[in-house]
């Protein structure tokens, strides 16, 4: 038996993706269950305990073979307590304390982070980032997600919730209403609901972020305006972050990414003009390579680093 391996989850609202890693961070093998949001998740645990070892037995194998297991949750972990709160995806009450039952449910050391951080990890890790130790990763989907990296490690702050690139307040009047509760913030603006708030503001209608695009392409000046305040506002957050961070790689993902150059180069104009210079002098913007595999790779990682140190 060669070296140990590392088990990484990934819970969704709709899927968790597990997979078993080198300690290199190489995908040896994964795979998906569905999350059964029935009492309250109370089932998640054991779902993934008991595919956990069902694939552990496949290659025969058992626990004395994994070094430890790290898993990415939707909603902000608190680093010290193990737990996580505001999953409502999923239903877990506030503070569900998912390091410990998966511990006992695993028998081995595991180690939680926010599922954007998780990815941020990855990308980090294996991704966009690969060779870079200060990284920062922002998810534009239906919100916006992201994640800290400071010198190989995630930025959690006191109670998990650094990191919320997403709201970060970047219209300071005037702005739309965020699902937080705030106003203005990025997540209302770049995330594929935004790009729609934005087109609407000017008195035009669109079912999708998709469609926002096509009608930029196709050369409406709405459509075009919307895109050029999205870049903005994501410019003007980004600058403000690299201002404090000061990174080498800005990652951006997620399905308003796929957008591609359209997005991406109005995005570097305003990230070099709102970025301090000598901060601006190391830093590059890049599109997030891992896909869905960056969530379960920056799992891993936690694992490996946090179960050596
Ligand atoms: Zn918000």
């Amino acid at each position: 038996m060669g070296e140990k391996r590392l088990a990484a989850f990934d819970i969704g609202g709709t899927s968790i993706k597990l997979a078993f890693l080198t300690t290199e961070g190489e995908i040896i093998r994964k795979w998906s269950i569905p999350t059964d949001r029935t009492d309250n998740g109370s089932r998640i645990v054991t779902d993934i305990a008991r595919s956990f070892y069902k694939e552990l037995e496949i290659d025969g194998l058992t626990t004395a073979n994994v070094l430890a297991a790290g898993v990415g949750a939707p909603g902000p972990a608190d680093p010290i307590e193990g737990t996580i709160s505001g999953a409502v995806n999923i239903g877990w009450p506030n503070g569900y304390p998912l390091k410990k039952l998966l511990e006992e449910a695993i028998e081995l050391p595991v180690f939680i982070e926010n599922d954007a951080n998780c990815a941020a990890l990855g990308e980090m890790w294996k991704g966009a980032g690969s060779g870079a130790t200060d990284v920062v990763c922002v998810t534009l989907g239906t919100g916006v997600g992201g994640g800290v990296v400071s010198k190989g490690m995630i930025i959690t702050g006191v109670n998990g919730s650094a990191g919320e690139i997403g709201h970060i307040t970047v219209m300071p009047e005037n702005g739309f209403y965020c699902n937080c509760g705030k106003h203005g913030c990025l997540e209302t603006v770049a995330s594929a609901t935004g790009i729609v708030n934005l087109y609407k503001q000017q008195g035009k209608d669109a079912p999708d972020a998709r469609t926002v695009f096509q009608h930029a392409a196709a050369g409406d000046k709405a459509a075009q305006y919307a895109i050029d305040r999205c870049a903005f506002y994501l410019g003007l957050a980004i600058g403000n972050i690299a201002n404090i961070v000061n990174p080498a790689k800005i990652v951006v993902g997620g399905g308003v990414s796929e957008a591609g150059e359209t997005l991406l180069k109005p995005l570097k104009e305003y990230v070099g003009h709102f970025t301090f210079p000598r901060a601006m002098d190391v830093l590059t913007i890049e599109k997030a390579q891992l896909g869905n595999d960056a969530g379960v790779i920056g799992a891993a990682y936690l694992a490996k680093v946090m179960s050596v140190s």
